[in-house]
C-alpha cells in the first residue's frame, strides 16, 4: 500500500543523522514512485514531490531534527495541502437548499443520498429525498427503503420517465412542505456518456441547485480522476464525495481528485450502512495515509453512536495520554456494536497496519477481552506493572498463552505511543461540527 511504501521511503533516512542532498533526492524519488503506484496522477505526484524536495532542502540546515521525522512532517503537510487543506462545508442555505447528486452508476449516489439525509436530519433539518433515476425500476424502491429506514420523506413519480420534470416537481413540493433541504438522487451510467451528461445538465438548468456533489468510487483509481474531470467540465460541481474508502482502495483517488479538478472533497463514505459517513478532513486523511490512524474520526464516530459524555471523557484521556486498558476494553465493546470492525480498528493509531490483512469479525476480540478481563483493576490502569509472574497468571486465567498476553501488551504500548505522537502533531482535538 501507499502507507507501506512511504514508510519504506522514510526508512531510507532512518539512522542517518543528517539530511544531505543525496538522501533527499533518493527519498523523494521513492516517495514519488510510491504515490504513482498508489494511482496518484503523475503530474500531481511530481508536483508534490518537487515541493517536498524544496521544503526539505530549505529546512535541512535550519532544523536539527531527525531527518525521518522532518520528512514525515513535510510529506504530511504536502498531502494535507494537496487534498485541500481544511474540511469544506456543503452549502445548505436556501429554502429549500437544493443538493444535486451526480456520478456514475454504482458509485454510491443513492447510498450517499440516504446517508447525507440522515446526517442532516440528525442536525434537526427537514429533509426530502428525490428519486430522479428513471432508468432502473429498482432505483425508486431502493431510495424508498432507505427513506423509511432513516425516517425521511422520499419524493418519486414511478410513471414519469422525465427526470428533469421530476426534479422540478420535487423542488416545488419541498418548498410547499417547508423542507429545509431537498436532495436529488440522479441516474448514472457505467461510463461517461452523452445522454447521461445531457440529462444531468438539463436537471441542473431546471432546478438551479444550491450545491452539486459528485460521487466517485475510490476503488476505481485513476479512472476516478478521469470521471471527475469529465463531470466537472460539464457540471462545474461544488464538491466531491469519495465512496468505498473501507475497501482496499489505494489512496490515489483522494490525493489526485482535488488537485486535478480543483474542487474540495467534502465527504467520505466508508461502508454500506447509513452511519458510515464522515466529513472529509484532509489532515486526518494524510495522517491515515502515513499510518498514524485517525483517532479523532474514531472518537467522533463513537460520539455519534454512543454516549457523548463517555466519548468526551475518552477523547480527554487520549489527549492527556491517560488512555488505559479499561478504556481499551470499553472501546472494543463499543466498536463491536458499531459495525465495520476492521474499518474502525484501522482508525486506532498503530493498528492500521496490524488489521489491514486480518480477517476480523467480532469473535476476533474474544481472546483480547479475555486477557484484559483477567487483569486486576490496577493492572488495567497501569499495564507497566505486569511482570512475568502476572503475565503467567493472566494467561492461565484467560485461557490464552503468555505469548498472547505479551502481544496484547505490546500492541497497547504501541497504540499509546502513537497517540502521544498524534497529540504532539495535532494539538488538541478538533471536534467541530460542520453544520451548526
Ligand atoms: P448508485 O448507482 O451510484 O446509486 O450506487 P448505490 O448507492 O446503489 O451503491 C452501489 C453499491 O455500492 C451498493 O451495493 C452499495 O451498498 C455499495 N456502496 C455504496 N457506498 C459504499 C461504501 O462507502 N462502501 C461500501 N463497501 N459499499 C458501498
Ligand atoms: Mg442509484
Amino acid at each position: 500500500s501507499l502507507q507501506d511504501k512511504l514508510s519504506g521511503a522514510f526508512k531510507t533516512l532512518k539512522g542517518k543523522g543528517r539530511i544531505t542532498d543525496v538522501n533527499i533526492a533518493a527519498t523523494v524519488k521513492e516517495i514519488r514512485r510510491a504515490l504513482i503506484d498508489a494511482d496518484v496522477n503523475y503530474k500531481v505526484a511530481k508536483e508534490v514531490t518537487d515541493r517536498v524536495k524544496q521544503e526539505a532542502l530549505d529546512r535541512k540546515v535550519k532544523v536539527a531534527v531527525e531527518p525521518g521525522q522532518l520528512f514525515t512532517k513535510i510529506v504530511q503537510d504536502e498531502l494535507t495541502h494537496l487534498m485541500g487543506g481544511t474540511a469544506k462545508n456543503v452549502n445548505i442555505t436556501g429554502s429549500p437548499a437544493v443538493i444535486l447528486i451526480a456520478g456514475l452508476q454504482g458509485s454510491g449516489k443513492t447510498t450517499f443520498s440516504g446517508k447525507f439525509a440522515s446526517y442532516l436530519k440528525k442536525q434537526g433539518k427537514q429533509v426530502m429525498l428525490t428519486a430522479a433515476d428513471v432508468y432502473r425500476p429498482a432505483a425508486i424502491t431502493q431510495l424508498q427503503v432507505l427513506g423509511e429506514q432513516i425516517g425521511v420523506d422520499v419524493y418519486a413519480e414511478p410513471d414519469n420517465k422525465n427526470a428533469v420534470d421530476i426534479a422540478r416537481n420535487a423542488v416545488a413540493e419541498a418548498k410547499s412542505k417547508g423542507k429545509n433541504i431537498v436532495i436529488i438522487d440522479t441516474a448514472g451510467r457505467l461510463a461517461v456518456d452523452e445522454i447521461m451528461m445531457q440529462e444531468v445538465e438539463d436537471i441542473k438548468k431546471a432546478i438551479n441547485p444550491t450545491e452539486i456533489l459528485f460521487v466517485v468510487d475510490s476503488m476505481t483509481g485513476q479512472d476516478a480522476v478521469n470521471t471527475a474531470k469529465a463531470f466537472n467540465d460539464r457540471l462545474n460541481f461544488d464538491g466531491v464525495v469519495l465512496t468505498k474508502l473501507d475497501g482496499d482502495a489505494r489512496g490515489g483517488a483522494a490525493l489526485s481528485v482535488k488537485a486535478v479538478v480543483d474542487k474540495p472533497i467534502k465527504f467520505m463514505s466508508t461502508g454500506e450502512k447509513m452511519e458510515d459517513l464522515d466529513i472529509f478532513h484532509p489532515d486526518r486523511m494524510a495522517n491515515r495515509i502515513l499510518g498514524m490512524g485517525d483517532v479523532i474520526s474514531l472518537v467522533e464516530r463513537a460520539q455519534q453512536a454512543y454516549d457523548e459524555e463517555d466519548a468526551k471523557r475518552l477523547n480527554k484521556k487520549m489527549r492527556e495520554n491517560k488512555f488505559d486498558l479499561n478504556d481499551f476494553l470499553s472501546q472494543l465493546e463499543q466498536i463491536k456494536k458499531m459495525g465495520n470492525v476492521k474499518d474502525l480498528m484501522g482508525m486506532i493509531p498503530g493498528m492500521g497496519k496490524a488489521v489491514k490483512d486480518l480477517d476480523i469479525d467480532n469473535d476476533s476480540f474474544k481472546p483480547i477481552e479475555a486477557v484484559i478481563k483477567s487483569m486486576t483493576p490496577k493492572e488495567r490502569e497501569n499495564p507497566d506493572i505486569i511482570n512475568g509472574t502476572r503475565r503467567k497468571r493472566i494467561a492461565n486465567g484467560s485461557g490464552t498463552s503468555i505469548q498472547q498476553v505479551n502481544n496484547l501488551l505490546k500492541q497497547f504500548d504501541q497504540m499509546r505511543k502513537m497517540m502521544k505522537k498524534m497529540n504532539k502533531l495535532q494539538g488538541a482535538g478538533r471536534l467541530g461540527k460542520m453544520f451548526g
